[in-house]
Order: C-alpha cells, then sequence, then structure tokens
C-alpha cells in the first residue's frame, strides 16, 4: 500500500496566488546572456497573473557549465558575453580592463558591441576566464585546443542547458 504524500503548497511570488508546479523549458535572461534556455526545469506557475518562476537546484554549479558553455562556444565572443565572464570572475570593469591592457571605455564598447572585439582579446578573455574563474581551471587545455574551431563570422547562438544534469549543447 503506497500512501499518497500530498504535494507541498506553492504561492505565486508576483500575486500569492496558489500555483502550481510544472516541467518545462524557461528562457534564463537573469543570466545576463539572452539566448540561455534551461531545459526540463521545474517552473512555479501561476494560472492567475501568468508569472513563471524557475526552480534552480544548484546554481552554482549551473552558472560554473554556462560559464564554460560561453568559453567553449566555437563563435566570436560577443559584448554580453565578455560581460558574463567578467561577472563570473567577480571583478569591476576597471580590474578587467587592467588586465587586459586596455582602457575601460574600450572595455565599455565592446560589452554595448558598439566596438567589434579582436580575435586575440577574444581568445585572452576565454583564458582568463578558465584560468581565474571558480571551478573552472581543469578545463584550460580543452579551451585553448578548441581555439581554432571559433569561427569569426558567426557570434550568436542559443545554448541549451540540461538543468537536471548539468549539461549544454548549442542549438
Ligand atoms: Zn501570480
Amino acid at each position: 500500500m503506497s500512501k499518497r504524500v500530498p504535494k507541498p503548497k506553492v504561492e505565486c511570488s508576483a500575486c500569492g496566488a496558489p500555483a502550481k508546479i510544472v516541467r518545462g523549458s524557461y528562457p534564463f535572461r537573469e543570466c545576463g546572456l539572452p539566448n540561455v534556455v534551461l531545459q526540463g526545469v521545474e517552473l512555479i506557475r501561476c494560472s492567475q497573473c501568468g508569472n513563471e518562476d524557475p526552480v534552480i537546484p544548484r546554481l552554482n554549479q549551473l552558472m560554473r557549465v554556462l560559464a564554460l558553455a560561453v568559453v567553449c562556444k566555437p563563435y566570436r565572443l560577443r559584448g554580453e558575453d565578455v560581460r558574463f565572464l567578467r561577472k563570473y570572475l567577480k571583478m569591476t570593469s576597471d580590474e578587467f580592463a587592467r588586465l587586459l591592457h586596455i582602457d575601460k571605455t574600450n572595455l565599455s564598447k565592446w560589452e554595448n558591441n558598439h566596438d567589434r572585439i579582436g580575435p586575440q582579446s577574444d581568445r585572452l578573455i576565454r583564458m582568463m576566464a578558465v584560468a581565474l574563474g571558480e571551478g573552472l581551471g581543469d578545463e584550460l587545455q580543452n579551451v585553448i585546443a578548441s581555439f581554432p574551431r571559433i569561427q569569426q563570422a558567426r557570434s550568436t547562438v542559443r545554448i541549451d542547458m540540461d538543468a537536471a544534469n548539468g549539461s549544454y549543447q548549442y542549438a
């Protein structure tokens, strides 16, 4: 005989109405990148106001995998990628610009896509992010080995993250 375990009651964070937990995909805009989708994630969905909050287990691990997905992406870095990696390193624009030996306004132009990042700077940023980023150091050799596959022509790609097993793929 199995006992029916009552589901825990959840409330909508926006309006406080009782909400349902469903599984689905979620555009993860909170991470600062416009093109990341969490797949198979639990969502607290409110039928009253339509608000949807993801339930993200192991957020630190998810962010680490996402940082790895950005440094391994086979297209040139975009401004939002650079900003994401700088924030992953918990660095200010001043600190980051000093390490790259560039002017802070130059970095700002990159991060806002007002100026295109040169291929050498692109690779230097990836190397810094892997070498200094939390939990990424072991990947340095793999990331450098992937450099010849970086295409300059294209820059955007969707990153699908599997929230359950912590993997990613480019869609
Ligand atoms: Zn609501």
